[in-house]
């Protein structure tokens, strides 16, 4: 199992109010390091200039929507090589499978559906840990 106790950093990307305090909330509780963008363009932004750990996306979003943002990520990463990889996980409400096969052609590793519950986005988080070996 992961320990829990390792500081994870990660970047929550939602312009939901609501859905963005009830993440942080969760995410804090969790006792990980949470910072917030509120649109996808601020996102790919703090994705530019800050070290994290994993990425929630929201997918509809003003101004760059979870999927350009993903898709963005994924190109820089592509172009900077050396084969790093952010784990990416989709938080939306667009849960049908059409929408879960748009996030994971984006780039996006993990899918979780809106409403969540605490312990499902724990789960996420450490089950992409687990997989990306980051704990
Ligand atoms: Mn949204």
């Amino acid at each position: 199992m992961p320990d829990i106790n390792t500081p994870l950093k990660i970047l929550l990307v939602e312009d939901n109010e609501l859905n963005q305090k009830f993440a942080l909330a969760v995410v804090r509780k969790l006792g990980y390091q949470i910072d917030l963008a509120e649109n996808g363009l601020v996102g790919l932004e703090k994705f530019k200039s800050n070290k994290y750990d994993i990425i929630l996306m929201d997918i509809q979003m003003p101004e760059m929507n979870g999927i350009e943002a993903t898709k963005a990520i994924r190109q820089i990463e592509a172009l900077e090589g050396g084969g790093s990889h952010i784990p990416i996980i989709a938080v939306t409400a667009f849960a049908l499978e059409q929408d879960r096969k748009n996030c994971s052609d984006a780039g996006m590793d993990e899918f979780l559906a809106k409403p969540y519950k605490p312990h499902e986005l724990e789960q996420k988080i450490l089950a992409v840990a687990q997989r990306f070996d980051i704990l």
